[in-house]
Formats: structure tokens, C-alpha cells, sequence
């Protein structure tokens, strides 16, 4: 058996096919002096050349928490075959997670559970794949952030497609900060990114960019880039302006994600704001929307509109969710969620100076 060490590209393709060639830490020089480190399948570390201990911008990108959420994914496959061929020179340390291998041989957006649900802490007991690899990338990713001597200049994108047509097709969820203030700068940068809408969340959640931001005190995100399409059905156009974003912070001098340089960029507004309103969580197994399944993400409704209601097994109305003020949005509906779990967002508008930032 080769070790993936001595072939050295199509990482992602023999991480899928082959994983056995992953079983221990590998490690190697490629001739522009970066050095690659493979921690496990799906899992590699770029650190440049010029890279000195601690210091310097500190970037993770993961992709394929959701296995059939495919731009990303070939995105980051990209990024990583051109430094592997030394086509890009990186000029941040990086690591790139290709996080469920095998939903994506399924085409599935998981085997057992939503992965997306399963971090900090909540894949005890490791009873499935999942949450075994749930708990494999925390580790990682806590050892990563762990070398940087300043978390602010560490960022993780956690990239994903939506399940529906959107209002706003390209947006990002900020995780719950607690007492700490939001980062215009990286609204800035998600922006040029392409990003459209910003969601505030304000609460504690268990999804990978609420544990990088809480356990790792990193910029954390979780950026949808558009809408789910199997492998090679993405039009690229659709992600030209994330992935030109997401290569040159890692591939260019990673300052121009300072306000000083975001100054002079050609669309400096930020992206639409809104904060969560509701959390709308289903308890019965009759759990109905009522409004249609194409409805897109961020349709508002108005004061008083039903949105969702449950029933008991005899088809009696438990609970009715309305509504709270107009113009309140749907976001990410998902009435097969498992029972307890998150089946609808409701998010409102929120104005720039009403948020807090940290300039
Ligand atoms: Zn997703």
C-alpha cells in the first residue's frame, strides 16, 4: 500500500477512495519550501515557507460538514491540488478539512446525523461515523489555532451550500459571541467575498463555527455560497467572487482583510444585517409548514402569520408558531429535522447602528 506522501495530488479524490493511505500523520517539503502536513483523510495543513512560529495569519477553510453541498467543496479541492503543483504560493498557514467523506460518495448531506449539530461536545457518546469525525476535527482545529499567537488574525470559514432558493442566495451565520463585539472588518471581507446577508446569532448553538469562535477565539463563519447541486453541476460564475476571495486571503498578502486596505476596494458596503428572532424547534412527529416547500429562504412574513404547526397523533393542534413583528423572514425550514432539533429560523432586520462592533 502507497501512502498518500508518495503520490502527492488529487488529495481529496484518494481521501474519498482510498483511506487507508491516512492512517498516521504525513509529512513533506514540496520544493517551493511550504511544508505539507496530512493529519488524516480529508485533512491537510499548508505552512509557507516564510512561516515563523506563531506568527502571522491563520486561516482554516472546511468544507463537506454536509456532504452533498458540493461548490465548496471542489473550491477547496482546487485550492489544494494548485498548492500541492505549487501553481498558488500561500502566504498563510493553512488548513483546509474536507469534513464528511463519506456523505459525499452517498451524495447525501450525512449517513446518520446532521454533522453540523454535533460539535462542541455534542458528539458524546461517539456512536456513529459522524460523531467520531465531529470529534477528530475539534481536535484538530484546536491544535491549529493553538500554534497562533494572535487569535485575531485567525479565521475559519466554514463553507456550505443551501438546501433552498434564498432572497439571498450568498450569505453567512455569526456565531454567538457572548460579550464580544463583531468584526466589521470581516463583514467587510465577507462582502467582497460575495456575501449578501448577514444572520447575528445570539445564542450558544452546537455547529462548527460557534465552537471554533467560543473554544479557539477565532473569526468564525458559516457562509452559505449558494444553492446545493451534485458534483460538476455548479456554474462557476455562481462562485467566482467567494472563490477569488477565499484563494487570495490565503495566496496574496492576507493584510487586505484590514480595514486600512478594505478602504479603497470598489464596493465597501456591508452586507444586509438581520438577527435571529425566533428558534423554531419541532417536538412532534407532525410537524407541518404552512407555507409552501419552495418558499425561499428570507420570504418575510408579516405580524401574526402562521408559519408552523404541530399535531398529536390524533391530528389535534399541539402548537402553532406566528409571527412576532412584520417583516420577520424564514430561514433554513426544515420540517424533517429530528424531533427536538431546529426545523425554522426567524430572523428580522437589524441596522448597522444597532450592532456593536470593534472599530
Ligand atoms: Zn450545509
Amino acid at each position: 500500500m502507497s501512502l498518500f506522501a508518495s503520490q502527492r495530488t488529487e488529495f481529496l479524490h484518494h481521501s474519498r477512495t482510498a483511506p487507508e493511505q491516512f492512517t498516521h500523520t504525513q509529512e513533506w517539503w514540496l520544493p517551493n519550501q511550504t511544508q505539507v502536513v496530512v493529519h488524516a483523510a480529508g485533512i491537510i495543513e499548508f505552512i509557507p515557507s516564510e512561516y515563523e512560529k506563531g506568527k502571522g495569519s491563520h486561516v482554516l477553510y472546511s468544507c463537506g460538514v454536509h456532504g452533498n453541498e458540493t461548490a465548496p467543496i471542489e473550491i477547496c479541492n482546487d485550492l489544494v491540488e494548485a498548492l500541492l503543483a505549487q501553481t498558488v504560493t500561500l502566504t498563510v498557514r493553512l488548513m483546509v478539512q474536507f469534513a464528511n467523506l463519506p456523505a459525499m460518495d452517498i451524495a447525501q448531506r450525512f449517513i446518520s446525523e446532521n454533522m453540523n449539530r454535533l460539535f462542541c461536545g455534542a458528539h458524546e457518546p461517539q456512536h456513529n461515523a459522524e460523531r467520531v469525525r465531529a470529534a477528530q476535527l475539534e481536535q484538530l482545529t484546536i491544535a491549529f489555532f493553538a500554534q497562533a499567537d494572535d487569535p485575531s488574525i485567525c479565521y475559519h470559514y466554514d463553507l456550505h451550500t443551501a438546501i433552498k432558493d434564498s432572497a439571498y442566495p450568498r450569505f453567512a451565520v455569526y456565531p454567538f459571541l457572548h460579550d464580544k463585539a463583531y468584526s466589521k472588518a470581516q463583514l467587510l471581507w465577507l462582502a467582497k467575498a460575495g456575501i449578501q446577508a448577514v444572520l447575528f446569532s445570539e445564542s450558544p448553538t452546537t455547529t462548527y463555527s460557534y465552537f471554533s469562535s467560543l473554544q479557539c477565539s477565532v473569526h468564525s463563519f458559516t457562509v452559505e455560497l449558494g444553492k446545493v447541486k451534485p458534483f460538476g453541476q455548479n456554474d462557476i460564475a455562481d462562485f467566482a467572487q467567494a472563490r477569488t476571495a477565499l484563494f487570495d486571503l490565503v495566496s496574496v498578502d492576507s493584510s487586505h482583510v484590514t480595514d486600512s486596505s478594505l478602504q479603497g476596494a470598489t464596493d465597501p458596503s456591508l452586507p444586509v444585517l438581520f438577527r435571529i428572532k425566533q428558534m423554531i424547534l419541532r417536538h412532534a412527529e407532525d410537524f407541518k409548514f404552512h407555507f409552501s416547500d419552495d418558499t425561499p429562504n428570507f420570504t418575510a412574513f408579516n405580524q401574526g402569520d402562521v408559519l408552523a404547526s404541530e399535531y398529536d397523533e390524533y391530528g389535534a393542534l399541539l402548537q402553532s408558531y406566528t409571527c412576532v413583528q412584520d417583516a420577520e423572514a424564514i430561514v433554513f425550514p426544515n420540517a424533517n429535522v429530528t424531533l427536538g432539533q431546529r426545523a425554522l429560523l426567524t430572523v428580522v432586520p437589524v441596522t448597522e447602528q444597532e450592532c456593536t462592533f470593534d472599530v
